[in-house]
């Protein structure tokens, strides 16, 4: 384990629950204490080490003298008409890194972010149109996670109070193009000692990252896995997602049906409906021929027209016949709407800038 001093102080959130132990033994503290710092950071959203009431005096100046608890920095939060919010962090490098929280009846899901850009260029991504910056460290992805609990009050969501009920891995980047920092951050969001939310509420979608999807399956993780198909064919998939060169869509099936399905667990098939492009019909059929054997469910996702894109979302009646294709070859298809369009917080959408209408005050860090 490394302890990295930044500004002379330990970032406490750089660390697994257990490699707290060592930090705090080398601080002079007894190893128990780690997993009461660790109650009061990831259940009780705690700042400061002083509101750490269970901890002695002593202890808790030791800390502050030598530790400090510093997520990503917030620098603005956006908020959709349908309440979609939308976070911008200033890493401490200078990179910036977005994440999107989606409040919906009895959840609040997280969309986080794994790299400062993207590699992989998907045409109808603004993301991938700036490039990949670099990977994201495993506290930079929790972090995200952390700053949005805390800036939200109890009573806003349905049941949990603040706390986050799913993640979604999402956001900007391709995680599977990340796994060492994205798999300890799973870890660490999964770890009851840390975040501890179930991995059946977490989501890993990837663009089809084949050897990463082999590597998930043997993390023994067991998150849920998305996989972002958006053609029915090579050739089209070619022109839209220049990964597919790599992995195209044979190894890509293979890799899936491959993939440890736990009983009862399917696949999500994410498919970006763009006009024109893939949203006939008889791509429908085609990509059920595709998929045939595979566990699976397919969330067609009409695309988000925005301005840096030359691709247009389809008409309303295209995306109902092509569900009805799939539900005719026994697929279940759902048609699912991205929220927070008008803040650019939908899916294809972040790129690590503002959008517009700024809350005027910007949720406290922890
Ligand atoms: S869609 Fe995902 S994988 Fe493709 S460029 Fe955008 S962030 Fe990267």
């Amino acid at each position: 384990m490394d302890i990295k001093e930044k500004d002379n102080k330990i970032n406490l959130l750089e660390f697994s629950a257990e490699d707290l132990r060592t930090v705090v033994e080398r601080l002079g503290m007894k190893p128990y204490r780690a997993a009461q710092i660790c109650r009061w950071i990831y259940s009780e959203g705690v700042e400061s080490f002083f509101a750490m009431t269970d901890i002695s005096k002593s202890d808790r100046e030791k800390l502050s003298e030598a530790a400090e608890i510093r997520p990503p920095e917030l620098s603005e939060r956006l908020v959709s008409d349908d309440e979609t919010e939308k976070h911008l962090f200033a890493l401490q490098d200078g990179e910036k890194v977005e994440s999107v929280l989606i409040p919906d009846e009895g959840r609040l899901t997280l969309c986080i972010s794994s790299q400062a850009g993207c590699a992989l260029g998907c045409r109808f991504c603004l993301t991938g149109a700036g490039g990949i910056r670099r990977n994201l460290l495993p506290h930079e992805i929790t972090g995200q996670a952390l700053v949005a609990e805390a800036g939200r009050p109890a009573s806003a969501t349905a049941g949990k109070g603040c706390k986050i009920t799913n993640i979604v891995l999402m956001g900007m980047g391709e995680p599977l193009l990340n796994t060492e920092n994205v798999f300890e951050a799973l870890r660490r969001l999964i770890s009851p000692k840390m975040f501890n939310i179930s991995p059946r509420r977490i989501t890993l979608s990837t663009a089809g990252i084949v050897p990463g999807i082999k590597a998930l399956g043997e993390s023994g993780l067991d998150v849920n896995l998305a996989v972002s198909i958006n053609a029915p064919n090579d050739e089209i998939r070619d022109r839209i997602m220049p990964v597919n060169k790599k992995y195209p869509l044979k190894a890509l099936v293979k890799a899936l049906k491959d993939y440890p399905l736990a009983p009862r667990r399917r696949i999500t098939v994410e498919y970006v409906m763009l006009k024109g492009i893939n949203d006939k019909v008889e791509h429908a059929a085609e990509l059920g021929r595709l998929l045939r054997g595979l566990r699976c469910k397919i969330n067609l996702i009409p695309f988000n027209e925005h301005g840096g894109s030359e691709f247009k979302r389809p008409e309303e009646a295209s995306v109902l016949a092509f569900q009805e294709r799939l539900h005719s070859m026994n697929y279940t298809a759902f048609i699912r709407e991205s929220r927070g369009a008008d803040i650019l917080a939908a899916c294809g959408q972040l790129r690590g800038f503002s959008a517009r209408k700024t809350l005027t005050e910007a949720p406290p860090g922890v």
